[in-house]
């Protein structure tokens, strides 16, 4: 008789654009396992913050305010045909967090220590029982410092670039690529050089560097390693 392997934690971070969610419910997927998008959930705090007026449109914060609401802001996610959807205050608000006006003001709220505090305690809540997958970026490092396995993904800025340029352009956008590279660059200086838990690969995480993988490699990298595991 075989002794069930208990389940894990796997903990996803890395640069912007890398294309961490994708894989992170690819790999949920595979290992039967929960997947969490902790970015969700600061875009959530923001989007909540410019609905109350504690962020105005023009990127003041009522620091004060927004640490003061941070118990009445309640954030779940719930699976809506296979798909993991963000719920602010009970209501779907995952087309809004995505929108420009929370992707302006994310890095901002996020960089706010008290908010960082408290969305670590829920994450880390969230994955008492193991068996999840949370992808951000300070996952490894911070919310769960102990996973069991620990991936840190990046690929070359200009590969990013283009993979975003493709997105936004698909959607309609009308935005340069030498202008998302910029925007690129930005994140990861911002992400990289943060007062509070700044981007880092931890020293135990596996670097995936997805520059000339395709989603298919990447996955039959993913495999090979989780036949330790499963
Ligand atoms: O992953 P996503 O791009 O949706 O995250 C939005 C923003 O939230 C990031 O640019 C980053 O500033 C912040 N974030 C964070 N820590 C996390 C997840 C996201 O600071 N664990």
């Amino acid at each position: 008789m075989t002794t069930p392997v208990s389940k894990i934690v796997i903990a996803i971070d890395g640069h912007s654009s890398t294309g961490k969610s994708s894989f992170a419910k690819a790999i949920a997927a595979k290992a039967g396992y929960v997947y969490v998008d902790s970015g969700a959930m600061y875009r959530a705090v923001t989007l909540y913050g410019l609905q109350y007026g504690l962020i105005s449109n023009d990127g003041k914060i009522n620091t004060a305010a927004l640490i003061a609401a941070l118990p009445d802001i309640r954030i779940e996610f719930r699976n809506i045909d296979g798909q993991n959807v963000t719920f602010l205050q009970g209501v779907n608000v995952e087309h809004d967090i995505r929108g420009i006006r929370v992707s302006r003001q994310v890095s901002a709220v996020s960089a706010i220590a008290e908010v960082r505090t408290h969305l670590v305690h829920l994450q880390q809540l969230m994955g008492k029982d193991k068996g999840i997958v949370m992808d951000g970026r300070d996952i490894g490092t911070v919310v769960f410092p102990q996973a069991e396995l620990k991936i840190f993904m990046t690929a070359d800025p200009r590969v990013r670039a283009e993979r975003r340029h493709r997105e936004l352009v698909a959607k309609g956008g009308q935005v340069s690529l030498d202008e998302t590279l910029r925007h690129i660059l930005q994140r990861d200086y911002i992400d990289e050089h943060r007062a509070v838990t700044p981007l880092r690969k931890a020293g135990d995480a596996l670097l995936l560097d997805n520059s000339h993988l395709t989603p298919a490699d990447q996955m039959k990298w993913f495999e090979e390693i989780w036949e330790k595991y499963k």
